[in-house]
């Protein structure tokens, strides 16, 4: 479709562009696309925008309101759902530029902060005043603080600290119709989690800590995945700032890509980290050394668990042994983590990596994890649907897949809940009753034949047939 896009050139100069290269590189998120989405949707947008203040955003958006057309929000893509990938062409509107204010406050301990700022630059600029974030990504180092809003919001320290959801004490928003409005504390929810589909968030008033005064990680080992599922269980008790582990086979993959040609000797191993006090921190360490003297756990030296610690920004460097890696990613409770675990081990995978975190006092998050070659083509299709069986696994434990985008959006039920989803359904009509920010994401696609295959009785046979019929449709020239 052509647009008459100069009108927005008079907002943003330079800071639009419909070059069809330029456009091309917003059309993907973090994960390879399968066929099937072009199939399905029109994923290059018709123009990009880098708004730097929520006045133009606004203008964005009354422009996209009055000519029906569709902006996907989309800050770094580090999400790999496809949540931040246009459905429909249109607009996507890039938020890394509205980046331009961190406001502190030292006496109350909070932070104003613009959207756009990654969130380990804000880490360091708290820390540097005597503050610290209670919670943030392991994608930090290039995640947003409204694309992490938009997300579930679990990650490092949400074990002691909480969802990042529940320290936010105010924000800015743009509506869908361009209207900027402030947001109480309690009216938060409208935005947070609703990956981008409710409104723009701009600016968040959010809540930090004083810098802990000591952080202790401790590296433990176990001989066995049941040994490992008991232990995770009991250090919650001990309140950790972050407890993370993995197995045997993605600490083979870590050992590979950094040249190390040893193996590892342990099925599993947990990292669990002390923040607070020195008194407080000794105290949990007393405890945590009681665990460790029963069998089958081994304790690794300090510098080790130091290493790991100082790793835990790179969860996925073992995409280096690619070419493609593809990870599920589940939240199920705790007390069912070994039995989704076994059931993970049955699907029929070689070199199944799994890594994950505890991120409440009885939930879990797990990221199986493998390798495999996008450009041959039966490969990837077979892959492709170890996914969804993975998200059965975890739904069959009573957990959900982690984040919905567009990949996910046939489990939107589960994850929402039946009422849940009724709320939200009905907040997005009031709000954005011509579906146009971020359409066919997180409530699930609206267009017909989309709406068909994302149903979530035909997802698994359609995205195996969609696949198939791809190829052929790709050899003659009818999609990319
Ligand atoms: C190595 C690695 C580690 C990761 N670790 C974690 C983790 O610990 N926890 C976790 O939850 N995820 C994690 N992720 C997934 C991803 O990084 C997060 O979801 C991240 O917060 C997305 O931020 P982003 O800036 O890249 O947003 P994008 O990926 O660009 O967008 C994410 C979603 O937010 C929407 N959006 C973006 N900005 C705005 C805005 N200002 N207003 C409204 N909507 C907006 C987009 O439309 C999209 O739906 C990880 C990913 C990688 C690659």
């Amino acid at each position: 479709m052509n647009y008459n896009f100069k009108l927005l050139e008079d907002v943003l100069g330079n800071r639009i562009t419909t070059d069809e290269f330029e456009c091309a590189l917003y059309s993907t998120d973090l994960a390879p696309l399968p066929g099937i989405i072009n199939l399905l949707f029109k994923t290059t947008p018709d123009a990009v925008v880098r708004p730097e203040t929520p006045e133009e955003i606004s203008e964005v958006m009354k422009f996209a309101n009055k000519n029906r057309i569709s902006v996907t929000p989309r800050a770094s893509a580090t999400s790999a759902l496809g949540g931040c990938v246009p459905t429909r062409g249109g607009i996507v509107m890039d938020m890394s530029s509205m980046d331009n204010k961190i406001e502190i406050n030292e006496k109350e301990r909070t932070v104003i902060v613009s959207c756009g700022v990654v969130w380990k630059k804000l880490e360091k600029v708290l820390n540097i005043n005597g503050l610290a974030l209670m919670t943030y990504p392991s994608s930090s180092p290039s995640a947003t603080v409204g694309g992490w809003l938009s997300s579930p919001g679990c990650g490092v320290g949400t074990l002691k600290y909480r969802r990042v959801h529940e320290q936010v004490l105010g924000m800015e928003a743009v509506l869908p119709d361009g209207e900027i409005k402030g947001y109480s504390e309690k009216e938060n929810h409208k935005f947070l989690g609703s990956e981008g589909t409710t409104g723009i968030i701009t600016m968040v008033k959010l809540k930090v800590r004083e810098l802990p005064e000591s952080v202790s990680p401790h590296l433990l080992t176990f001989d066995s995945q049941e040994k490992f599922a008991d232990v995770i269980q009991e250090l919650v008790e001990l309140k950790p700032f972050n407890i993370s582990y993995a197995n045997r086979a993605y600490a083979q993959m870590m050992k590979d890509v950094q040249g190390d040609n040893t193996n590892p000797d342990f099925e599993f191993r947990i990292l669990v980290v002390f923040d607070g006090n020195k008194k407080e921190v000794a105290e949990s360490v007393k405890k945590l050394y009681k665990i460790k003297k029963s069998g089958g756990i081994g304790v690794e030296p300090a510098e080790l668990a130091e290493e790991e610690w100082g790793d835990r920004f790179n969860p996925m460097r073992i995409k280096r042994r690619g070419p493609t890696l593809l990870a599920g990613d589940l939240l199920v409770p705790l007390s069912r983590l070994n039995t989704v675990i076994s059931k993970l081990g049955k699907i029929n995978i070689n070199g199944l990596g799994i890594e994950g975190s505890v991120v409440s006092e009885n939930k879990a998050i797990v990221m199986p994890m493998y390798l495999t070659d996008e450009r041959k083509f039966m490969d990837f299709i077979f892959a492709l649907r170890h996914l969804k069986k993975m998200n059965d696994i975890a739904v069959s434990a009573g957990g959900i897949p982690y984040g919905t985008g567009l990949w996910n959006s046939p489990y939107v039920n589960k994850i929402l809940g039946g009422e849940g989803l009724k709320e939200k359904t009905g907040l997005k009509k009031k709000i954005d009753p011509h579906n146009i920010l971020n359409p066919d994401k997180y409530l699930g696609a609206k267009l017909a034949i989309p709406s068909l295959v994302f149903h979530p009785k035909m997802y698994g046979l359609s995205m195996f047939l969609a696949e198939i019929a791809a190829k052929p449709l790709r050899f003659v020239g009818l999609i990319k």
